[in-house]
């Protein structure tokens, strides 16, 4: 039987509370911190950050050469295509004069369309930049959202697109919620959800079709 995203959404937050995200000290380091985490974890991204850290502005990062940039972030994997990225990216925010605010002025599916255009960045990376740093409401449809709400019993759309509507189609246009929505999925995934899920105590033992005895 599938349960409805704001059930779901309540019981995680009801358990494990607002988690306050992204973990970053500013909207530039967010946007630096999702292209640092494609295809690793984030520890690997921590230690990136640590090494980068007095240029985590776009003014300071453009000073760097590309390949300054890669040795700052090795510890990130990938680190040359990683460093090309961030300067491609750092080229469209320029058009923006480096200005959030101008940004977050922009229609969100026209801003989608922007991100999506820029070379290195997919629907997950455009997602989490809109919903966490130009505060656009957006579901955003990572392995942990598909792990999860298969177990749960929920129809699963191959499309990331598909997927992502379906979510929203349901639920309340409100940034603050797909915001906490996200992050609460990671943090399930990490806490019970886990590739061999810990069953017992999870907050969705209750209504889920793949719960473990
Ligand atoms: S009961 Fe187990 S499989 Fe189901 S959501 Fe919780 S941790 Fe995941």
């Amino acid at each position: 039987m599938k349960h409805s995203y704001q059930l779901i959404y309540d019981k995680l937050f009801d358990y494990y509370g607002p988690q306050n995200w992204w973990p970053a000290d500013t909207p530039f380091e967010m946007m630096v911190g999702s292209i640092l985490v494609q295809h690793t974890n984030w520890r690997n991204v921590d230690k990136a950050l640590t090494k980068v850290k007095a240029y985590l502005d776009p003014e300071r990062i453009e000073t760097l050469k590309t390949d300054e940039l890669a040795q700052l972030i090795r510890s990130s994997g990938f680190f040359n295509i990683k460093a090309k990225r961030i300067k491609t990216y750092l080229e469209w925010f320029k058009t923006y004069n480096y200005d959030i605010e101008r940004v977050k002025m922009k229609n969100k599916q026209e801003l989608r369309k922007e991100l999506l255009n820029i070379k290195g960045i997919g629907r997950e990376t455009a997602d989490v930049m809109l919903l966490y740093a130009f505060e656009q409401p957006i579901f955003v449809v990572d392995a942990y959202a598909r792990r999860m709400f298969y177990r749960l019993g929920h129809d699963m759309p191959k499309s990331y697109d598909v997927f992502r509507k379906q979510v929203e189609k349901e639920l309340p246009n409100k940034w603050t919620l797909y915001n906490e929505y996200h992050a609460l999925l990671v943090e399930h995934a990490k806490r019970h959800c886990k590739a061999t899920p810990i069953c017992e105590g999870c907050p969705l033992y209750d209504i889920c079709e793949q719960r473990l005895d």
